[in-house]
C-alpha cells in the first residue's frame, strides 16, 4: 500500500485515487480512478461542474521510479460545465493532449539545460523526440509566462551553426543578460520577424537598441523601432578596426616578402593586443619595429589613438575628437584604415549615441558562447525551430512549469 500513497501525494491529487500499481522491474503502471461524488475541475474554465461521460482511457509517461519506467493510466472525464458546455476535465497531472506527466516534462527539461538531449534520454530511459518534446513544452509554457516588462535594453547579433553555413540573429535583453528571441537567418526578414512577434506594444517600450553597423539590422530597426535609439556595439567597432589593422599588416607583410620575410612574421598580436598585455618579449620587439616607419607602425598608432575616444566624458568632445581621428586616419595613405574611417563617418551620430545610452553588447559575447556550446552539444536537431527552441531553453530564463511535488 505505501507506494499507492507514496504516487497518490507526489502527484498531489485530490479528486483522484489510485487504484493500484502493478508490474515488474520492467515497468510499472500506476491506475488511477476518479473519487465518486467529487465534482471535477472544467479544462476550460477551472471551474468545478458535474461528470457528464468518460473518454477512452490514455496513458501518460511518469518520472521513473528506481530507473524503472513508470506509466499513468486513466479514463479522463468529461465535465458538463455552466460556462464551456461539454468539456474534458482538467488533469492535475498532464496538460492537454501531450503524453508525458508535468513532473516528468519538468525533469526531463531542466536536466536538458545541462546535458544534451542524448545523454538525458539515456539517463531516464526515454527516446530523444521525448526529451524534445518536453524541452517544447517547458519552452511553450516558459514563453506564455515570462516577464518582459523590463526588457527595454536590446542588443541584437548573430551566430553561425553548421560550422558557419547558417546564421541565426540572437535578440537579447541586455539588462537581464538573457535571450529573447532567436531566428534563422541575419538579413532584413529576419529581424522583421522578431518585430512581428514581439509587437507594437512592447516594441514601443524598447528604450535603446545595440548592435553591429550591418546595414540590413540598421534599417529594419529604424523602420520597425523608430522610438528607440540605435547604439552601435563598440565591440564590433573595435573589431572592424582590429581587421583593418590586420588587413595593412598583411599587405605590407606581402610586400616586404622579398627583401625582409622574417621582419613582420609572428606579430599579428603585437599589433592587435593591448598593449598593456604584451608579455615583455612582445614589448621589447614592438620597440625595435616602432623605430622603422613602417605602415604597421602608423595603423597600430592609429589603433591606440581612437581607443580614447571611448574614455571623454561629453558627446561633443568626443565628436570632436573623432573628427579629428578622421583627418588623420583618411590621410594615412593606408587604405584599410581610411575604408574604417569612412565607415565611422557614415554611423558617426550612431557610434556616439553610446554616450548618452552606454550599452553594448560586451555580456552578449559571454552569451553567445554560450550559445556555441549549447549548439555543439545539440548535434543532430538542426531544424530552425530547435535550435531556437533549445536556446531559448538554456539562455531565455524562461520560467519553467512548477508542481506540488519537486521531482527535479
Ligand atoms: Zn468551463
Amino acid at each position: 500500500m505505501l507506494i499507492e500513497s507514496l504516487v497518490r501525494s507526489t502527484l498531489g491529487v485530490k479528486d483522484h485515487r489510485v487504484v493500484k500499481v502493478e508490474g515488474d522491474l520492467g515497468g510499472l503502471v500506476v491506475k488511477l480512478e476518479r473519487q465518486r461524488r467529487h465534482k471535477l475541475p472544467c479544462s476550460g474554465c477551472g471551474g468545478r461542474a458535474k461528470v457528464y461521460d468518460r473518454l477512452a482511457e490514455r496513458s501518460w509517461r511518469h518520472v521513473p521510479l528506481w530507473g524503472i519506467p513508470m506509466t499513468l493510466v486513466y479514463r479522463p472525464c468529461r465535465v458538463r460545465c455552466p460556462v464551456c458546455r461539454i468539456k474534458v476535465e482538467k488533469l492535475p497531472w498532464a496538460e492537454g493532449k501531450g503524453r508525458l506527466t508535468t513532473p516528468l516534462v519538468i525533469v526531463l527539461a531542466t536536466w536538458a539545460r545541462l546535458l544534451s538531449l542524448d545523454v538525458v534520454a539515456k539517463l531516464f530511459g526515454v527516446s530523444w523526440p521525448t526529451v524534445g518534446a518536453a524541452v517544447q513544452r517547458a519552452v511553450a509554457y516558459g514563453l506564455a509566462h515570462r516577464g518582459t516588462e523590463g526588457a527595454l535594453y536590446i542588443g541584437v547579433d548573430e551566430i553561425s551553426r553548421k560550422k558557419g553555413h547558417v546564421y541565426h540573429t540572437q535578440v537579447y535583453d541586455l539588462s537581464r543578460k538573457r535571450l529573447l528571441w532567436s531566428g534563422e537567418g541575419r538579413g532584413q526578414e529576419t529581424l522583421e520577424r522578431f518585430f512581428a512577434e514581439w509587437g507594437e506594444e512592447r516594441t514601443k517600450k524598447i528604450t535603446a537598441i545595440c548592435c553591429d553597423m550591418w546595414d540590413p539590422y540598421v534599417e529594419v530597426i529604424r523602420e520597425k523601432a523608430p522610438g528607440a535609439m540605435l547604439v552601435f556595439d563598440k565591440f564590433h567597432l573595435v573589431r572592424h578596426l582590429l581587421e583593418a589593422v590586420n588587413e595593412v599588416r598583411k599587405e605590407e607583410a606581402r610586400e616586404l616578402k622579398q627583401k625582409e620575410p622574417q621582419l613582420l612574421k609572428g606579430t599579428k598580436y603585437i599589433w592587435l593586443k593591448n598593449p598593456w598585455n604584451l608579455t615583455p618579449k612582445q614589448r621589447a620587439r614592438l620597440g625595435r619595429l616602432e623605430r622603422l616607419n613602417l605602415k604597421i607602425n602608423r595603423a597600430y598608432l592609429l589603433k591606440e589613438a581612437f581607443q580614447e575616444v571611448w574614455s571623454f566624458v561629453y558627446p561633443l568632445c568626443a565628436r570632436r575628437y573623432l573628427q579629428k581621428w578622421f583627418w588623420w586616419a583618411t590621410h594615412s595613405r593606408l587604405k584599410p584604415m581610411r575604408d574604417f574611417a569612412w565607415l565611422l563617418r557614415r554611423h558617426e551620430d550612431d557610434i556616439l549615441n553610446w554616450f548618452k545610452v552606454p550599452i553594448s553588447n560586451g555580456s552578449v559575447e559571454a552569451m553567445n558562447n554560450n550559445a556555441k556550446a549549447i549548439s555543439h552539444r545539440s548535434r543532430g536537431f538542426r531544424s530552425e525551430k530547435w535550435f531556437s527552441t533549445i536556446m531559448l531553453h538554456c539562455m531565455g530564463q524562461l520560467p519553467m512549469p512548477e508542481f506540488v511535488h519537486k521531482f527535479a
